[in-house]
């Protein structure tokens, strides 16, 4: 198909999108097409001025009074609760805080915790984002569990009478595959199992569901599809009939039932807030808080939607610019296994990147050889992906 077609068919689409405006609610680079909102997501244009609100003002004259006054110290569960519709849960179970990581930590042996006894293995994603099978290494160590990488697309039939926890990633960073989240949830379950969820490439693209599959514990980061900004604080959620019985490894004083109380012996607050541990890093939190208000009036499912039509798109017009043999999408065609982006398997994937950025087309490049491109349905249109798709072209041309 000729370019004057697929532009017309982008503006088309652009033209037709219900979510085209929600573009204004974001400040971004003149004349770049950004497609690595999966790595670090765009500045909500609120953001700036709230940020400057909470420095000048909140912090500047209210000074001590702000951790009262300007609610700073209930931000990790309010703000939780702002992220909670957005995974599919309900009030009360997520809070912010810490990187990934940390939760992580906190996620698996709070889970190999709650695990009936004498189980004896701990399942990680053989394939997963490299952090979580070092913490899970290391969370195993701690909690006398072995170890046991599975293949996330297979994991099921891993899941025995000897498992304690399952940790796997909704959508896997590299290929952008989707895992079946409600079908292994119940498949862990059936095993007696619990299982630990990773939403970093699936929160904020698509609907998550953890209250309606009834997971166990999640976490995710909050600067990738969440717009949180860089290092913004990561998020854990411990479904409610957990809560009570969730020992966390790492009992700060801000997770204690009273912390000014100030006594020598840890009692752990209810609800949610148990898995919080130190002071919470304010400035990053509150910038998140005011990222956040881009979902306003935003159904996940419209989210979903737009997603995978810019993604078909994209996919479209790859096929019609770029040679034959030239890259292979590793990212699965079928809707129900693909995430928000396209990764694409080509030689020389290196340099290929650097030179779609140095002509405004942003996305990544995953070693060893994968160029990915992350669609953020929020401030992504068609125009863009036909873009990317053309400048890919003329690289190869
Ligand atoms: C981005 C990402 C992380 C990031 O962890 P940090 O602690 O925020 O650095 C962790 N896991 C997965 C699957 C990710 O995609």
């Amino acid at each position: 198909m000729s370019e004057p077609i697929l532009q017309a068919r982008a503006a088309q689409l652009d033209a037709e999108d219900g979510l085209a405006k929600l573009r204004e609610r974001f400040t971004l680079p003149e004349g770049v097409v950004y497609l690595d909102g999966n790595s670090l997501g765009a500045l909500g244009a609120g953001v700036p001025d709230a940020v400057a609100d909470v420095v000048r003002r909140q912090w500047g004259e209210l000074l001590i009074r702000s951790w009262d006054e300007s609610r700073w110290w209930t931000a990790p569960e309010r703000i939780g609760d702002r992220i909670a519709p957005l995974i599919g849960a309900a009030p009360g179970q997520v809070t912010v805080g810490d990187s990934t990581s940390v939760n992580l930590f906190k996620a698996l042996v709070g889970a190999a915790r709650l695990a009936a006894p004498g189980r004896t293995r701990m399942l990680v994603d053989a394939t997963t984002f490299p952090t979580d099978g070092y913490i899970a290494a290391s969370a195993a160590r701690m909690t006398g569990l072995e170890l046991v990488p599975v293949d996330p697309a297979d994991a099921a039939g891993a899941f025995t009478a000897d498992t304690a926890v399952v940790l796997l990633n909704h959508v896997d960073y590299r290929t952008g595959r989707l895992h079946d989240l409600p079908a292994l949830t119940a498949a862990a379950h059936a095993a007696g199992a619990l299982i630990v969820w990773d939403l970093c490439h699936s929160a904020g693209a698509l609907p998550v569901g953890l209250d309606a599959h009834e997971v166990d514990l999640a976490v995710g980061c909050t600067y990738k599809y969440l717009n949180g900004g860089p290092g913004s604080p990561a998020y854990i959620y411990v479904a409610q009939r957990h809560q009570d019985a969730f020992d966390s490894p790492l009992p700060g004083w801000n997770g204690h039932a009273e912390p000014f109380a100030m006594t020598p012996d840890y009692t752990p607050a209810q609800g949610a807030a148990r898995t919080r541990v130190g002071t919470p890093d304010i400035l990053s939190m509150l910038a998140l808080e005011s990222a956040l208000d881009a979902w306003e009036g935003v159904e996940i499912e419209a989210v979903r939607a737009k997603s995978l039509a810019l993604t078909d798109f994209f996919l479209e017009c790859v096929a019609a610019y770029v040679p034959q043999g030239k890259v292979e999408a590793v990212t699965p065609a079928e809707h129900g296994r693909r995430g928000s982006q396209v990764s694409l398997r080509t030689d020389n994937a290196r340099e290929v990147m650097a030179e779609l950025i140095s002509r405004g087309v942003v996305g990544d490049f995953r070693a060893p050889d994968v160029l990915r491109f992350g669609f953020t349905p929020l401030y992504v249109g068609f125009a863009d992906a036909e873009r990317a798709a053309r400048t890919l072209g003329h690289i190869f041309g």
